[in-house]
C-alpha cells in the first residue's frame, strides 16, 4: 500500500522536474491557443479497479490535443487536491489519464470544492464495489469542459515510479460534489492521498483554453 507519511522516501530516480506544483499567476504565461481538444470517443468508463487503497475507473474513449490523439486509461481521485492555485488547496482533485501511440502520458486534472452533489460521481459510487469488476458503463466525457480555461506544463506522475515527460492539463474552473458524496471517499480510503507540490525549478506554465 503507499505510504502518504513517507512520500518524502519514495524512490525518484527520474529527475526532477515533478508534480504536482503550485500554479502562482507569475510563474504562468499566457498562450492564447493552447489546446485545441477535440473528442475522438466518448469517455466510457467500464471496469472498477481497486489498488493501494484508492480505485480507479479503467474506461475507453479517446480525445485529439493538438491533432495529436490520446485514448483514454482511467480516472481516479486524490483528497486533498495536489495541484494548488495561488495556494490554494481544493477539496479532491480527479485525474483523467491519457497515453498516445507513442506511449506519452497526458493527464486532465479537474479540481473539486464543496457545492452541488456531482451527478457523475455518484454513479460511480452507485457501481462500486469493494472487488474489482466490470461495472455498467458510466459516460465520464462530461467531466472534461472544451472552452474552460486551464493551466499547462510538463511533470510527473504524483505516484510511483513517479515518471516524467508527463503532459499535465488542469482545469482552473472548480467542479462540485456533496458533503456527503465527499465523506463517502473518506469513509471507504485512507485519506490524504495526495503528494506534496514539488519545485517548479526553470519550468514554464502555460495559460490558455482548453
Ligand atoms: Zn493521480
Amino acid at each position: 500500500m503507499l505510504d502518504y507519511q513517507l512520500q518524502d522516501k519514495w524512490e525518484n530516480g527520474v529527475g526532477g522536474l515533478q508534480s504536482p506544483i503550485n500554479l502562482q499567476p507569475e510563474i504562468v504565461s499566457n498562450d492564447e491557443d493552447l489546446v485545441r481538444l477535440v473528442f475522438q470517443q466518448p469517455l466510457i468508463g467500464k471496469i472498477i479497479e481497486n489498488s493501494n487503497n484508492s480505485f480507479r475507473i479503467i474506461g475507453s474513449g479517446s480525445i485529439v490535443i493538438n491533432q495529436v490523439i490520446f485514448k483514454f486509461q482511467e480516472l481516479h481521485f486524490h483528497l486533498p487536491s495536489e495541484h494548488l492555485i495561488d495556494n490554494h488547496q481544493f477539496k479532491m482533485e480527479w485525474h483523467l489519464v491519457f497515453k498516445n501511440e507513442q506511449g506519452q502520458t497526458l493527464v486532465i486534472a479537474r479540481l473539486v470544492k464543496l457545492g452541488e452533489a456531482n451527478v457523475v460521481y455518484q454513479q460511480i459510487w452507485d457501481a462500486y464495489q469493494v472487488n474489482s469488476s466490470e461495472i455498467p458503463a458510466i459516460d465520464l466525457t462530461s467531466i472534461i469542459k472544451v472552452d474552460d480555461s486551464c493551466y499547462h506544463y510538463q511533470g510527473s506522475l504524483t505516484t510511483p515510479p513517479l515518471t516524467q515527460n508527463v503532459s499535465w492539463y488542469i482545469d482552473i474552473d472548480p467542479l462540485t460534489v456533496s458533503q456527503s458524496q465527499l465523506q463517502k471517499y473518506h469513509e471507504v480510503f485512507a485519506t490524504p492521498n495526495n503528494r506534496k507540490v514539488q519545485p517548479l525549478k526553470n519550468r514554464c506554465v502555460q495559460f490558455g483554453i482548453m
